[in-house]
């Protein structure tokens, strides 16, 4: 027994909101419960399980690892962490990493280095970062500051300063906010936590080109729409630019903690020796499960499947979208990180597809997020949108009246 009824009383602190849910083994796209009932996971535990559930490539990778080492720290070389640092180097813009173990250290790591580059070179001034409205950075006091959602700062005291939020995407009011302490702008290529938000490839493009006038950094946060997800490795190379840094997370580690800080030589030369650090950060165990999951994601093939799922679960969401104008106005993001703005509460909508066994998650702006696992094969997809028209079937009757 969980949730309020329960005769004990958890030890965790209260600070979710929990489906009553027990999971106890997954399977590819599909989760198991204690019970034994099965569903589909559309949530890949927010965008995590690259590779859906016990991938035999990363059960492999990690049990190999744990039989031999799993962590020694940063005062010693680590061979997996500089091979999976050369693999991400070699598919990237990059030309070095920082290894951390979540999105909101990589975002908190960019941001140091950003500021510290602009110190580095004769510019201590410059220490703004101007980022979204919308953006979500994660959850440590400076990544809450740069995305500068009030509610999410409530009561936890002062917040850091040197942050900006535009609070549009236009260029124009974008270049208004630069000054002499800009120190660069964060941007998530496609927003994920504030609704799945693609800012779209002419936006990416002015930006590069706004920076390289200003002379200031471009930071993108690919915590959540990187590491395939949008079809390309990265989201940003569908608009053919490069930033100074990036953020990852999530998706790197298809389940395991990890994140990276990746950025190019001139940016990341300045974090020299004392200036950064992470205990866990880049661990053997880590990185061997981060460098079997983007050896996955680079096979030959892997990305183009992605995008022809995209296309396919997107052709029958817009269909979808179009019978049931009564529950759902539009169809967002990018890939197989997919938006359904919702006219129900789309929370309403994420309670009526896990009784119809698919898992989701909500997102901003009354937005429902789909983010099934890469590898996700036709006949899941056709269980996941039979699913999706069985929850319309549902929410419409218990909306009967006030649905028209
Ligand atoms: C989830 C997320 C984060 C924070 O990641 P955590 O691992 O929860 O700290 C940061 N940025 C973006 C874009 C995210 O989606």
């Amino acid at each position: 027994m969980s949730g309020p009824d329960s005769p004990l009383k958890s030890h965790i602190m209260p600070s979710y909101n929990r489906a009553s849910l027990r999971f106890a083994s997954g399977d590819g796209a599909w989760l198991t419960t204690t019970d034994g009932e099965k569903y589909l996971d559309f949530g890949s535990g927010v965008a995590v399980n690259t590779l859906g559930h016990s991938h035999p490539k990363l059960v492999h990778a990690m049990t190999e690892q744990a039989q031999k080492l799993w962590h020694v720290s940063n005062l010693y070389e680590i061979p997996e962490q500089e091979a999976l640092a050369t693999t991400l180097c070699q598919n990237s813009f990059a030309e070095l990493v920082f290894f951390n173990n979540s999105g909101a250290e990589a975002a908190e790591g960019m941001i140091k280095t950003m500021r510290k580059y602009h110190a580095t070179n004769g510019h201590p001034e410059k220490v703004t970062l101007i980022s979204f409205a919308g953006a979500f950075h994660g959850r440590t006091l400076a990544a809450l500051a740069a995305a500068g959602n009030e509610a999410y700062l409530e009561g936890f005291g002062p917040a850091p300063t040197g942050f900006v939020q535009c609070p549009s995407f236009d260029i124009e009011q974008l270049e208004a906010l630069i000054d002499d302490t800009t120190a660069g702008i964060l941007i998530e290529p496609v927003q994920g936590e504030g609704g799945v938000r693609d800012v779209g490839t002419d936006f990416l493009r002015a930006l590069r080109a706004l920076c390289d006038k200003h002379d200031i950094l471009l930071g993108f946060d690919e915590v959540q729409c990187g590491i395939g997800r949008t079809g390309k490795l990265f989201a940003h190379e569908w608009a053919d630019i490069t930033p100074d840094i990036m953020a990852i997370a999530k998706g790197i580690g298809g389940g395991f903690p990890l994140g990276a800080v990746l950025a190019t030589r001139e940016v990341g030369s300045v974090m020299q020796p004392g200036t950064h650090g992470s205990t866990y950060g880049g661990n053997p165990l880590g990185c061997r499960v981060g460098s079997a999951v983007l050896e996955t994601v680079l096979e030959d093939g892997f990305l183009e499947h992605v995008q022809d799922m995209a296309v396919y679960l997107r052709q029958h969401l817009a269909r979808i979208v179009d019978e049931n104008r009564d529950i759902f106005a539009g169809l967002r993001g990018s890939g197989l990180m997919v938006g359904l703005e919702c006219v129900v509460p789309n929370m309403e909508i994420v309670t009526a597809l896990r009784e119809a066994n698919l898992l989701s998650v909500g997102a901003g702006e009354n937005t429902l997020r789909l983010l099934p696992p890469l590898n996700i094969e036709k006949p899941d997809m056709d269980t996941a949108i039979a699913a999706i028209e069985t929850a319309c079937e549902a929410l419409r009757k218990t909306h009967q009246g006030d649905l028209s």
